[in-house]
């Protein structure tokens, strides 16, 4: 016994050693040179995740609502019009934090487990104008992803702000922030990132960082406040303290190792590795007969996966006898479904190791809620696709 689980959950993720080792190292003053030098590292690192080296970086101790919140806080003045595509949980809980800044809102709402169609949303965009439309790249409760360059280049004709909320996919999924148009792109430190829980990480383009300068009321929300912020973000990362609120200093210096990491392993071998295990997650999922709630398998995302429980299994039980095998996946989130599939994490550092595990134990739990199947079905059609490539 290792005595540990197998934390294969959408987030928090399991973070690679050397990225605990740092985590856990004595946390030092915010001044200290060593520390400086984490934060400017960190400040360039996500630049260079993000594929957005003409972006304002911002790295706040928070988790990825504050960071959806200081989007909206900063771009939104009462009055103003956004437009919110929305494919599950997250996408109607940005909604409810537009609102909360006065925004007037419009919500795009798919099926349970589709996508909003991009015709509808070009539809929508040329009915009104909105200053900002927000696109959940990863909607962690369905499992969809939708396709950020296509809403990129309708947001960009129709000239409202694109803010995508990656906190499931940036660092997993292909996303190219510069090259796409995307305006304003957000995630959380403990998914595809891959350090524990506690940083907002948001990137900010140049026409959304316009859009806050030219505002004609204050941002009303103190701690969001880009303007307090932004003298912080470039004095660290001139290599210079300064100070608005105390920075999570063992975070920030997790989060430069995990990104030199990232880097390391590089962009495109990366995005290639999360859409290997998505895919030999789709091929496990066909060969044992499991229904999914994308509605299409085009539309699964490459970061997780969100089976729904066949006819007669006790979602709860299972649950148990999954943590009983050694392996924590995660029930449903998105409300109207929630008892009815579960989830499993595959980004970061999750090796085709940990996806074999997961499936095996998969097939002993649904075996034992007696789902007939043959044992080993699944693994090896996720073999066959590792092995092909
Ligand atoms: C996890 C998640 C969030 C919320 O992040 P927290 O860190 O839990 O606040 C927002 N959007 C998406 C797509 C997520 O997966």
């Amino acid at each position: 016994m290792k005595g540990r689980n197998l934390l294969m959950i959408p987030g928090p993720i399991e973070v690679e050693p050397e990225v605990m080792q740092v985590m856990g190292s004595p946390t030092t003053s915010h001044v200290d040179p060593n520390f400086i030098e984490s934060f400017g590292q960190a400040l360039e690192g996500i630049r260079q995740v993000f594929l957005a080296p003409s972006s304002q970086p911002f790295i706040v101790a928070g988790s990825g609502t504050l960071a959806m919140d200081m989007a909206a806080a900063n771009l939104i003045e009462p009055g103003d019009r956004a437009l919110v595509i929305s494919t599950g949980y997250f996408g109607a809980r940005y909604a409810d934090i537009l609102s909360r800044y006065g925004g007037e809102i419009d919500v795009l709402t798919a099926p349970i487990g589709g996508r909003v169609p991009l015709e509808e949303i070009e539809g929508a965009l040329r009915e009104k104008s909105y200053k900002l439309t927000t696109l959940t790249q990863v909607d962690t409760s369905t499992g969809v992803s939708m396709e950020v360059a296509a809403v990129a280049e309708l947001t960009d004709s129709h000239e409202t702000l694109l803010v995508v909320d990656g906190v499931c996919s940036v660092g997993g999924e292909e996303l190219r922030q510069d090259e796409w148009g995307v305006d304003l792109t957000l995630t959380a430190s403990q998914k595809a990132i891959s350090i524990p829980p506690g940083l907002a990480l948001l990137m900010v383009g140049p026409r959304a960082m316009e859009a806050w300068n030219t505002r004609t009321q204050p941002v009303l929300n103190y701690y969001a406040d880009f303007g307090n912020w932004l003298p912080i973000m470039e004095a660290y990362e001139a290599r210079q303290a300064s100070y608005f609120a105390t920075p999570a200093v063992n975070l920030v210096a997790a989060l430069s190792r995990s990104l030199k990491l990232i880097l390391q392993e590089g962009l495109e071998a990366r995005f290639s590795r999360h859409h290997a295990l998505g895919s030999a997650m789709q091929a496990a999922l066909q060969a044992l007969e499991l229904d999914q709630v994308p509605i299409d398998p085009q539309y699964a995302a490459n970061t997780l996966t969100a089976p729904r429980f066949p006819e007669g299994v006790d979602g709860k039980a299972f649950l148990a006898d999954m943590k009983a095998e050694g392996v924590i996946v995660a029930g449903g989130l998105h409300p109207d479904i929630k008892s009815q599939y579960f989830r499993i994490g595959h980004m970061g550092p999750t090796s085709t190791g940990d996806l074999l595990q997961t499936l095996a134990a998969v097939e002993i739990c649904l075996h034992q809620q007696g789902y007939p199947l043959q044992l080993g079905t699944g693994l090896a059609a996720a073999q066959r696709e590792f092995a092909g490539r």
